[in-house]
């Protein structure tokens, strides 16, 4: 077990020193860290929960400015859940996310009939030349929460 876990870390940390030399980032550890942690960890992630994992390890400007960096190159989303903070997520399909208004649990949903109709209802727009890139969450109760409110 600790075996293929181990494996599965340093397959990570090969993915993410490609990644950064395929998209033209110079290699750190911090960074390589902050990938990693993406590729591992499917789903949103605040910078909050990211801190905690790295353990204090990267300044969190540091941290801050390369999030940045992936999400203008558009290799990460930024997510808003509704709770002022920001959200990073790395996704290999796109897709979207149901939050528990009460724990925070989340969920991934994926739409694809539906965006196909809210795209066609933006390709009529008068104004816009380029519409590439939408914000679209769902918020609710998860199983555990409707049985304690
Ligand atoms: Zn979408
Ligand atoms: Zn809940």
């Amino acid at each position: 077990m600790s075996g293929s876990k181990e494996e599965n870390f340093k397959s990570v940390r090969t993915q993410s020193i490609e990644f950064l030399k395929q998209h033209g980032f110079s290699k750190t550890e911090g960074r390589i860290l902050i990938l990693s942690i993406l590729f591992i960890n499917r789903g949103p992630l605040s910078i909050d929960d990211l801190k905690n994992k790295i353990l204090n390890k990267i300044n969190i400007v540091t941290i801050y400015r390369f999030l940045n960096a992936l999400v203008k190159k558009r290799l990460i989303k930024k997510i808003y859940l509704k709770d002022g903070r920001d959200y990073f997520e790395y996704q290999e399909n796109h897709h979207h996310h149901i939050v528990c208004r009460n724990c925070g649990e989340k969920e991934p949903v994926d739409l694809p009939i539906f965006e196909k109709i809210l795209k066609g209802g933006v390709l009529g727009s008068k104004n816009f030349e380029v519409v590439d890139d939408h914000i679209l969450e769902f918020f609710g109760l998860c199983k555990k929460c409707v049985c304690r409110i």
